[in-house]
């Protein structure tokens, strides 16, 4: 339980067990401010007040509190003076800790829940990791999130932790990527016995891990229980997780069965590829926040033809303003991103060809290309060649009878595949992901 809630529910047990006078007039200003070693802290406006509640209360106050919570085991009362004292080497404390361990309740200040977009895509995954930063540790635990890549994952994660700084600055909060974690652990294990302590002393002291990434979790065995075992610890004492992946905890191919279900225990949420209403928000965000002068039909356009990745959106916003400033422009129209973008990605598909896609088919799903183009009919051949054909049908401009004779099956075979295909990105996210990463992957050099 976080302090606040702990002292709600004493403030209810007070309410019944003090004079209504005392109540209102002592009791009912006193705030919550930290729990720490089994000390309850609390705030008075006064050094007066701070008199009259410890001679009149102060057994009241210790019986509600330790009767709440078993952390609490003896609670002080601070004076505003007091008070200062105490915030101030509480603030000198968690510096000192920072400098032990690099990287500690460091973000990334650039990324906010202000400067984050919230659209149909995205609102319940926001939510959940607005929810997160007020109350971590409490009712969402673990936050697993997923979704395709540039799609904001990282700027949440971010989000999170600049909200917990401002809120919660005693907390001790980490965000690393898998690969920081893992690094981490082997240099511990090269290490001595020290490096090994200090490894667990910087993870498993959390009050709140934040991993990204985790789809790149190794396969070693030994990486995996460190995970499991870090994941546990924090888990079992209330400490908040918040972890990150581009797809679900059961089709990332490496994950040890145990850690997926460990990760479906708090709320499991996807991040969709917004809308285009959302597209333009965030278009017209970024080129505020960046000082960019850009004419709306630009924005517009660009929110029309960048349907699969935000990053990728930004990116090219930046290039048209760079490019308008370079020749000299105030402000950037239409025909500079034309003239900007004149190579760019919408080219890249007058050049993908169906033997592109098909390799990267194959290769997606680790299957040969015989027989992808064969005639085998056991469901792990069959699921690639539909999503192949669908894929072919949506980036090329190939006739229904072209596509098929690839395959050596008549156009109607294909007409089955591509609907079925759409039916099942609708429903099964699984495939939805495979489709969003092939076509990425054509996209790739
Ligand atoms: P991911 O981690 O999912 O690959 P990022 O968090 O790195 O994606 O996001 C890529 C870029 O897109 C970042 O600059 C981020 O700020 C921006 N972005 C994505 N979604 C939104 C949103 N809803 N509102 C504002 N910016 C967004
Ligand atoms: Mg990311």
């Amino acid at each position: 339980m976080i302090k606040e809630e702990i002292w709600t529910q004493a403030l209810d047990v007070l309410q019944k067990n003090v004079s209504t006078i005392s109540y209102d007039l002592w009791i009912k200003s006193l705030e919550p401010i930290d729990l720490k070693n089994n000390i309850f802290y609390l705030s008075t406006t006064s050094e007066t007040a701070k008199q009259r509640i410890m001679s009149l209360h102060k057994g009241d106050i210790y019986v509600a509190l330790t009767s709440i919570s078993d952390e609490v085991k003896d609670f002080a009362i601070l004076d505003p003076d007091e008070r200062e004292v105490y915030v101030k080497n509480v603030e000198v404390t968690v510096k000192a800790e920072n400098q032990k361990f690099p990287g500690m309740n460091t973000f990334n200040k650039k990324y906010t829940f202000d400067n984050f977009i919230v659209g149909n895509s995205n609102k319940y995954v926001y939510f959940a990791c607005k929810g997160v930063a007020e109350n971590p540790g409490t009712r969402i635990n673990p936050l697993f999130i997923y979704g395709g890549s540039g799609l904001g994952k990282t700027h949440l994660l971010n989000a999170i932790g600049n909200c917990l700084n401002e809120q919660h600055p005693e907390l001790k909060t980490l965000y690393c990527t898998c690969e920081k974690f893992t690094g981490d652990y082997v240099k511990s294990l090269q290490g001595n016995y020290s490096a090994k302590n200090n490894f667990k002393e910087k993870y498993r002291n959390l009050d709140v891990l934040i991993i990204d990434d985790i789809q790149f979790i190794s396969k070693a065995e030994s990486t995996q229980e460190e995970f499991f075992f870090t994941f546990n610890e924090l888990y079992e004492s209330g400490k908040q997780i918040i972890i990150a992946s581009d797809r679900p905890p059961k089709e990332i191919a490496t994950l040890q069965e145990r850690l997926a279900s460990r990760f479906s225990m708090g709320l499991i949420q996807d991040i969709q590829f917004p809308d285009y209403e959302t597209r333009l928000a965030i278009l017209m965000k970024k080129a505020q926040e960046e000082g960019f002068v850009v004419e709306d039909k630009v924005l517009e356009y660009l929110a029309e033809h960048f349907d699969t990745n935000i990053r990728e959106m930004e990116g090219v916003l930046m290039k048209v303003w760079y490019y308008a400033s370079l020749i000299g422009k105030k402000s950037a129209s239409m025909e500079d991103a034309r003239e900007a973008l004149k190579d760019h990605d919408f080219s890249n598909k007058q050049n993908l060809t169906a033997d592109r896609i098909i390799d990267c088919v194959c290769k997606y799903f680790n299957i040969k290309k015989d027989d992808l183009l064969g005639k085998k009919k056991n469901k792990e051949i069959v699921e690639p060649r539909q999503i192949c054909m669908y894929v072919i049908c949506t980036m090329l401009e190939m006739s229904l009878l072209s596509i098929g004779q690839l395959f050596g099956r008549d156009h109607t075979t294909v007409i089955h595949a591509r609907d079925k295909v759409t039916t099942l990105i609708e429903e099964n996210q699984r495939i939805k992901i495979a489709v969003n990463d092939i076509k990425a992957m054509t996209q790739k050099n």
